[in-house]
């Protein structure tokens, strides 16, 4: 893998950055815009078909090299992080500055295809599922969905050596048994249900490799493998059978990064070294190691943990721990997106961690409406010696004094 290439992407990062994709809230319409103001000296654009709503699916195709990698993103309409590295990516291949020999490479040895946002009517309700709530990935066999028969389709035109499978996964994951976020989770589909490795998996595999020895210099233990099941009606397991190395890009959570900005960089950085490692050929030469090393995805996180509380119902005092997680709930009436606090889980959460934890042995809680019950909103008072500590309200802790 070419380390100098990646850093050289980290540090120069902003001057790619797309500015008018400022969260993760992407739309179509914001896509079009950019699609529509794409250079057509260096970007071909192909209109493959149309949403349930109507909405065009577009195909962007760059180089017309011999090595084709078809890179798709989005097909949960909530999964926009990678959506938004493809049109840093844009702005990247068509820019002249430094790295001009290395887009001549591309242009000259790679054909990339990028299907940016397969799902535009879920995208407008930032919400998984398609117009009728389907859910695209499960739809290869029974192809009920048009964004799913323009994904598949427009896989067959193209009959790609690498394929990339861009999707969100829940932020709260950690890589394995830690603390740390998974912020980036890798996975090479099973074509079958006995986990087979054929050439066309074991490039994935060698090149997820090669892209996890990279991540190593920036996110050291915060990259995890997704898990290892079949899934025939999905469409990463669907292409790597036929054919095309996949690989499945997961990107997750990372500490006070709720737009996955930072997680979008990173993305910038593993597509464009992967295209790099591919047109080199020096995938070749990783192992399996560092593919099969990578601790898998566990969920044990939560925004705020409250640790060893006292809460005392009829005379019995009890031990507890309070997981809470903010969350972002869309107002019935008014359309707007707000972000709420509610209780997770009661009880023994030692081996779970927080990105905020308190740890209140010696102190006792009273919840304001007389009991604690998982789904609410934190409305607590904990107290010390009958004096009031802190106070949560709406997802807000305000404390007195810390003692
Ligand atoms: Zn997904």
């Amino acid at each position: 893998m070419d380390f100098e290439f990646a850093a050289a992407l980290y540090y120069n990062y902003f001057n790619y950055k797309e500015e008018l994709l400022t969260t993760k809230r992407v739309k179509h319409s914001d896509i079009c815009k950019l699609i529509n103001g794409l250079d057509n000296n260096i970007f071909q654009i192909s209109k493959q078909g149309e949403s349930y709503c109507g909405r065009e699916i577009n195909l962007v195709n760059a180089g017309t090299g011999e090595k084709k990698i078809f890179v798709w993103s989005q097909m949960h309409g909530d999964e926009s992080t990678a959506t938004m590295a493809i049109f840093d990516i844009f702005n990247f291949l068509g820019r002249r500055d430094g790295f001009d020999s290395v887009r001549k490479k591309i242009f000259d040895n790679a054909s990339l295809y990028f299907l940016p946002m397969v799902n535009p009517d879920g995208a407008e309700q930032f919400r998984r599922g398609n117009y009728l709530d389907i859910d695209i990935n499960r739809d290869a066999i029974r192809m009920q969905t048009p964004e799913g028969k323009i994904l598949r389709e427009t896989f067959d035109i193209i009959d790609a050596d690498f394929g990339f499978n861009l999707h969100d996964q829940n932020i709260r994951y950690t890589s394995g048994n830690s603390h740390k976020n998974a912020a980036i989770s890798f996975l090479a589909p099973l074509f079958d249900s006995k986990g087979t490795i054929n050439t066309t998996r074991g490039n994935a595999i060698k090149l997820i490799s090669g892209l996890t020895s990279i991540l190593n210099s920036y996110i050291p233990g915060h990259i995890a493998r997704y898990e290892e099941d079949y899934e025939p009606r999905s469409f990463g397991d669907t292409f790597q059978g036929l054919g095309t190395s996949t690989i499945l890009i997961e990107s997750g959570g990372w500490k006070g990064d709720r737009e996955k900005q930072f997680i979008r960089k990173l993305n910038f950085i593993l597509l464009l070294s992967s295209i790099n490692s591919i047109i080199d050929n020096d995938y070749e030469k990783e192992s399996f190691d560092l593919y099969n090393n990578l601790p898998f995805n566990k969920e044990s996180l939560y925004d705020l943990i409250l640790r060893n509380l006292s809460i005392k119902r009829e005379d019995k005092i009890s031990i507890i721990d309070i997981g809470i997680n903010n969350k972002e709930e869309i107002d019935e009436t008014t359309g707007n997106t707000n972000m709420i606090s509610r209780i997770e889980e009661i009880g023994d959460l030692s081996n779970f961690y927080g990105h905020e934890e308190y740890n209140l042995d010696g102190y006792y809680i009273e919840p304001n409406k007389g009991r604690l019950k998982i789904g609410d909103k934190p409305e607590i008072m904990i107290k010390k010696d009958e004096q009031l500590k802190y106070t949560f309200e709406n997802g807000d802790l305000t404390h007195s004094s810390l003692q």
